[in-house]
């Protein structure tokens, strides 16, 4: 069994039953990964921000540029 870790505090969920399956978060390069939460944190997480974090990032480099 791989280890799951909760999206909104870090923690890894050692409970199976505890775990809570949010979605499927493509990879840059890989298969991806499935984000877990524990079962009293699922309304806690935030939905998933990945692209748009991602595209801070380019705007910020763009802008970084001389
Ligand atoms: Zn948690």
């Amino acid at each position: 069994m791989t280890l799951r870790f909760c999206r909104y505090c870090d923690e890894p969920i050692t409970d199976p039953d505890d775990a809570v399956h949010l979605w499927h978060e493509e990879g840059m390069s890989g298969p991806g990964r499935e984000v877990w939460a524990h079962r009293e944190h699922v309304g806690l997480v935030e939905p998933d921000t990945t692209l748009v974090r991602l595209l801070a990032r380019v705007l910020i480099a763009e802008r970084r540029r001389p």
